[in-house]
């Protein structure tokens, strides 16, 4: 089955509007393959989504960096997914590495966190299930550490990841999995093509043992962790590297090579 290559660009927490329209000008310039061949969705800051919306072409998409689990409410400081659909933004990455470890996201439900005397409600596969019950599509991320890689558990790691959300998920048409090893994010140190085929190998595998045959042949798998113009020619040669999800590259003009890696 045909997986149309997925280049997602994660702004993370950076820039002004004028930043933003600054790269918004050099997208929306830019000439990338059609988006039957190459999909390209960007994730700006919250506050800027409605201007990325407002401004840029139509062909890309636009995703949030986050959102709360549940229907919006009293929530101070939460964006809720009835927002982003209220937006028009069809995106959402959830799970992101950052999120897990600076802002203790994790698999499980409900864990009692003594610090904060509450429950906590940050659960990745939660989140990614309302969202998608609402309509919108996910990039969903999973990645070890440097310490897990190293003791030998990236997939036990990778795979209790991905079962957090396949547990509350039928349907997994919406679902883009990215694959970022924590160590490779941010850091400069890319992981190798033979790496990251062999996680996305083994992820596919696990999809096909606990999702079915349709949805391991179907699902985009796609990279992150310091893809760049130059290594993502060999990383997208993989077999099972179906796109990026690309951070610092993606404020600059390089990502747009890197969506046209396919031509
Ligand atoms: P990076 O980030 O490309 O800057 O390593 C990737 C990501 O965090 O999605």
């Amino acid at each position: 089955m045909a997986r149309t290559f997925f280049v997602g660009g994660n702004w993370k927490c950076n820039g002004t509007s004028d930043d933003v329209k600054k790269i918004v000008g050099v997208l929306n310039g830019a000439e990338v393959p059609p988006e039957d061949v190459v999909e390209v969705v960007v994730s700006p800051p919250y506050v800027f989504l409605p201007l990325v919306k407002s401004l840029l072409r139509s062909d890309f998409g636009v995703a949030a960096q986050n959102c709360w689990v549940r229907k919006g409410g009293a929530f101070t400081g939460e964006i809720s997914v009835e927002m982003l659909v209220n937006l028009n933004i069809p995106w959402v990455i959830l799970g992101h590495s950052e999120r897990r470890l600076l802002l203790n996201e994790s698999n499980e439900c409900y864990i009692w966190n003594i610090q904060l005397l509450c429950f906590s409600l940050q659960f990745v596969g939660d989140k990614v299930a309302y969202a998608l019950s609402q309509g919108l599509k996910v990039i969903a991320c999973v990645g070890e550490t440097l310490e897990q890689r190293e003791s030998g558990s990236t997939m036990a790691v990778v795979a209790a990841q991905t079962k957090a959300i396949a547990e509350r998920v039928l349907n997994w048409d919406n679902i883009v999995l990215a694959y970022e090893p924590v160590w490779a994010i941010g850091t400069g140190k890319v992981a190798t093509p033979a790496q990251a085929q062999e996680v996305h190998t083994e992820l596919r595998k696990w999809l096909h043992e606990n999702t079915g045959p349709e949805v391991a042949a179907s699902v985009r798998i796609i990279y992150g962790g310091s893809v760049n113009g130059k290594n993502c020619k060999e990383l997208a040669a993989q077999p099972d590297v179906d796109g990026f999800l690309v951070g610092g590259a993606s404020l600059k003009p390089e990502f747009i090579d890197i969506t046209r890696d396919r031509i």
